[in-house]
């Protein structure tokens, strides 16, 4: 938790009580989508198509309704991120930015934690750990918006992924190669969605409120 000391107030009601207050908090999910997706369906239980990133931008809609976390919602991510860049120059340096995306490699867990910049995700483990896979170091740290936010702008970040399948699991030498995240057949269920705006929401709950330590 002191990986956080610039920016929060540590204010001790006594010896041993901490009560920890991040400053700001903001989700950033991209939406970018281009040719040759012409639409992307939802039914009752699923959605179908490219799902990267409509299951990020679903999870930040309802993490924002129930915390009232500002999104920004970026485009130009598979380019080259000139939407998070855009905005990573608009924020105060004392922000934490939530990226909130797919991921293939929650390993049966309600979502994933990686590339975090600027602070510790240990404290979070004794919490979080039955419900998110956490990645510690970088991972394909070039690939998404944290690599903007936090490798570029120092801003403290992290990557939380929304868990979609994988469609070339199983296939020993998928042809065409990976590139799986844009794969426009891809099929997420909404309760996968569900559960992981609940998770998001208890992690901006445990930034935001007193910390038992
Ligand atoms: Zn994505």
């Amino acid at each position: 938790m002191f990986g956080f000391h610039l920016e929060l107030r540590l204010k001790l009601n006594n010896n041993k009580c901490a009560t920890i207050v991040v400053v700001r908090i903001v989700i950033s999910a991209h939406f970018d989508i281009a040719r040759p997706v012409m639409s992307i369906k939802m039914d009752n239980e699923n959605l179908m198509g490219l799902v990267d990133n409509f299951a990020g931008v679903f999870v930040a809609y309802q993490t924002s309704r129930k915390t009232g976390t500002p999104v920004y919602f970026t485009n130009y991510e598979e380019l080259e991120f000139d939407g998070a860049e855009d905005v990573a120059k608009s924020l105060d340096r004392d922000t934490l930015v939530i990226v909130v995306d797919a991921t293939m490699d929650a390993e049966n867990k309600t979502a994933y934690l990686g590339n975090a910049y600027g602070f510790s995700t240990e404290p979070l483990k004794k919490d979080f750990s039955d419900k998110i896979t956490f990645k510690d170091g970088m991972f394909e740290e070039t690939e998404d918006e944290t690599i903007i936010y936090g490798g570029k702008y120092g801003l403290k970040t992290f990557y939380f992924g929304v868990p979609i399948p994988d469609p070339n699991a199983g296939i020993e030498n998928p042809f065409p190669k990976p590139g799986a995240y844009h794969t426009t057949d891809n099929k997420v269920s909404l309760d996968a969605i569900d559960k992981a705006s609940d998770v998001l929401t208890e992690l901006i709950q445990w930034f935001s409120k007193n910390n038992k330590s």
